[in-house]
C-alpha cells in the first residue's frame, strides 16, 4: 500500500531515501493543482510560475483536457501501432492542419521527438541530399538543451549533463547561439551538413532570446545550402512566447498561423511538453512529405507513440490553446510582466536584467559565482506564495500557465517585487 503523506518533510524524506538523486527540487511538496494555482500537502496555495517547464501552458487539470483523458481512458488506451486505432488518424489530420505540415510522426517525450528529428534529417541527408553514408552532420548551438539521451547529451556543452556519460555520438558541430555568420561559415565549409537543430529561444540556458532577425536569416541560409531547419519548439511552442510557435516571431494571427510574412516554416518542427497540456507525455515531429517520406515501415517507432489516449488528450490540449486564445493572452501579459520587472531592475540591486518573449521570461540576479542568492530568493518567493526555480545559478525563469488573468499577473508581480525589495 502507498504510504499516506501528511507532511512535506515525510514526502521529501521518502524521495531522498528511495529515489535517485537526479534532481534538486525546491523544498515544496505539491498535492493539487487547478489553473494557475498549486497547493502543497499542508494546504498552502501558490501561483505556479514554472508550469512544469512550459508543459502546463493550459493550466493545471484543465476541465476539458481532463474530461478527454477520462473519456478515452474508459474506452481504449493502447493498441500499439501493430493495428490501427480510431483516434490516431483524426488526431494526425488535426495536428498537421493546425501547424501547416503534410505529416506528423507521433512520439511520447520531448527528447524522443528530438531523436526522431535527428534520424529523419540523417536519413534525408543520405537518401535525398546525397551525403555519403555515415557522414551526415548536424549543426547545433552552444548552451543548447534538447534532452537527456546519450546522443543528445553528446552535443551538449553543459559538463554536468555530459561528463562520464561517454563515449559520445559523433556527427555534430557546435556553433555559438545567435550567430548567423558562424552558421554560414560552417555551411560553406562542410557539404555534409544535413540539418541545423535550434531552439528559437534557449529556455534551459536561461531564456536566452536571440536577435529578431536570427531565425529568418537562419532559415534563408538553410534553404540556400539545402539544409533542414530543425526547430526544437518543445518549450517555446504552443503559445508560450505569445505566438503559436516562437518561429512565428511577431506574427499577430489568431493563434492559428496565417503564414504572415514574419513566419518562418521550419523543415522539421519538434513539439512536446504543452502538446499534452501537461497531462500525459505526447511529442511529435512534423514535416512535409518530401522529408517525412524517407521513413518507411519498420524504420522507426515507439510502443506508446500515437496511442489513442495521448492522441485524444493532445487534440483537446491544442483546441484549448486556440479556443482560449492563449497565444494572444501570453503576448499581452508578457509585455506587462516585462514592464513591471523593468521597474524592479531600476529599483533593486539584486535584479540586473529581465528578458524573454510572451510568458517565457527570466530575470538575472546579481550574485557571485557559485552564490545562492537566486535559490534563496526562490525560497522567499515560495514563502510568499509563488513558485519559481533558478537555472544556471543566477537566473530565475518566470513562466506561469497561459490561462492567467491580467489581475492575477499584477498580484504575482506585486509578490515578486516585494519579495525581492525586502530580500536580504
Ligand atoms: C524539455 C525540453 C526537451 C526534452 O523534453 P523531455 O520531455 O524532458 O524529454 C527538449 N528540448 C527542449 C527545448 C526542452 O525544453
Amino acid at each position: 500500500m502507498l504510504e499516506a503523506i501528511t507532511s512535506s518533510e515525510q514526502a521529501i524524506a521518502l524521495e531522498d531515501k528511495h529515489g535517485a538523486h537526479n534532481y534538486h527540487p525546491l523544498p515544496v511538496v505539491l498535492s493539487r493543482g487547478e489553473g494557475v494555482y498549486l497547493w502543497d500537502v499542508e494546504g498552502k496555495k501558490y501561483f505556479d510560475f514554472l508550469s512544469a517547464y512550459s508543459a502546463v501552458n493550459q493550466g493545471h487539470c484543465h476541465p476539458r483536457i481532463k474530461a478527454s483523458l477520462i473519456e478515452q481512458a474508459e474506452t481504449l488506451t493502447l493498441t500499439s501501432r501493430a493495428f490501427h486505432n480510431d483516434i490516431l488518424g483524426p488526431y494526425e489530420k488535426y495536428v498537421t492542419e493546425y501547424f501547416g505540415f503534410d505529416k506528423v510522426l507521433p512520439m511520447n517525450t520531448g527528447v524522443e521527438a528530438v531523436e526522431t528529428a535527428i534520424k529523419i534529417a540523417r536519413k534525408w541527408g543520405h537518401e535525398v541530399k546525397g551525403v555519403k553514408e555515415n557522414e551526415a552532420t548536424i549543426v547545433v548551438a552552444n548552451n543548447n538543451f534538447h534532452g537527456r539521451t546519450t546522443t543528445v547529451i553528446s552535443f551538449s556543452n553543459d559538463e554536468n549533463a555530459r561528463k562520464n556519460f561517454g563515449p559520445y555520438m559523433s556527427g555534430f558541430i557546435n556553433i555559438p547561439y545567435d550567430d548567423v555568420n558562424a552558421l554560414e561559415k560552417v555551411l560553406k565549409e562542410s557539404p555534409n551538413v544535413v540539418g541545423f537543430l535550434i531552439e528559437p529561444i534557449q529556455g534551459e540556458a536561461g531564456v536566452v532570446t536571440p536577435s529578431e532577425d536570427f531565425i529568418p536569416k537562419v532559415a534563408e541560409l538553410c534553404k540556400e545550402f539545402n539544409v533542414l531547419l530543425m526547430a526544437d519548439e518543445i518549450q517555446t511552442g504552443i503559445a508560450r512566447t505569445g505566438s503559436l510557435l516562437a518561429v512565428c516571431g511577431n506574427c499577430t494571427c489568431e493563434g492559428h498561423c496565417e503564414r504572415q510574412s514574419t513566419y518562418v516554416k521550419p523543415d522539421l518542427l519538434i513539439l512536446g511538453k504543452a502538446l499534452s497540456g501537461g497531462v500525459y507525455p505526447v511529442s511529435a515531429v512534423l514535416a512535409d512529405n518530401h522529408i517525412m517520406n524517407v521513413i518507411k515501415p519498420g524504420q522507426h517507432g515507439s510502443t506508446f507513440g500515437g496511442n489513442p489516449l495521448g492522441a485524444k488528450v493532445a487534440m483537446t490540449a491544442l483546441e484549448v490553446v486556440r479556443d482560449e486564445k492563449l497565444a494572444q493572452n501570453a503576448r499581452k501579459l508578457g509585455q506587462i510582466f516585462r514592464e513591471r520587472m523593468q521597474h524592479l531592475v531600476e529599483k533593486s540591486d539584486w535584479v540586473t536584467l529581465v528578458r524573454g518573449r510572451g510568458l517565457l521570461n527570466a530575470v538575472v540576479i546579481d550574485q557571485p559565482k557559485n552564490g545562492d542568492v537566486a535559490w534563496r530568493i526562490c525560497l522567499a518567493l515560495r514563502d510568499n506564495g509563488l513558485l519559481a526555480k533558478p537555472t544556471h545559478g543566477n537566473i530565475i525563469r518566470f513562466a506561469p500557465p497561459l490561462v492567467m488573468t491580467e489581475e492575477e499577473l499584477h498580484t504575482c508581480c506585486d509578490i515578486i517585487e516585494s519579495t525581492i525589495l525586502n530580500f536580504k
